[in-house]
């Protein structure tokens, strides 16, 4: 089995509204996303696939959705004072944490026939979240 590792990095700003200490306040973090493509066999190229067409397509999604974002759960009471101060937000369905965003990237790449099978969202120098299949 060989596997690619290719890093992605992206600003976002988020709060998690049921948290019990200081992460349900506005605040941002600069990240690593770090995406794992694994395959059985080499291309005709001899690489798993090429880097810079992991970078496109994950860039691609983190442009448009995550960074320099602010990301919400939907149900999150500041929302219409965004909107009244024509800010850009995302809400999900869920919290916004890194396993939540981890999974986002990981399903976005999958729906673009990319064989990935971890994506792990680095929040800070020590602490990361990841999701796999
Ligand atoms: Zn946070």
């Amino acid at each position: 089995m060989f596997t690619i590792t290719k890093e992605v990095y992206f600003c976002y700003g988020h709060r998690l509204m049921n948290h019990g200490g200081k992460c349900r306040h506005l605040h941002g973090h600069s990240v690593k996303a770090a995406i794992s493509i694994t395959r059985e066999n080499l291309n005709n190229q001899s690489m798993v696939c090429d880097f810079s067409d992991v970078k496109e397509c994950v860039e691609n999604y983190v442009n448009s959705y995550l960074d320099h974002n602010f990301l919400l759960h939907k149900d999150d009471p500041i929302i219409p004072a965004l909107i009244q101060n024509n800010e850009r937000f995302l809400a999900l369905d869920e919290h916004p944490t890194a396993e939540v965003l981890s999974k986002m990237i990981f399903n976005h790449l999958k729906e673009s026939d990319f064989h990935v099978t971890k994506v792990e969202l680095w929040e800070t120098a020590s602490a990361s979240a990841s999701y796999s299949e």
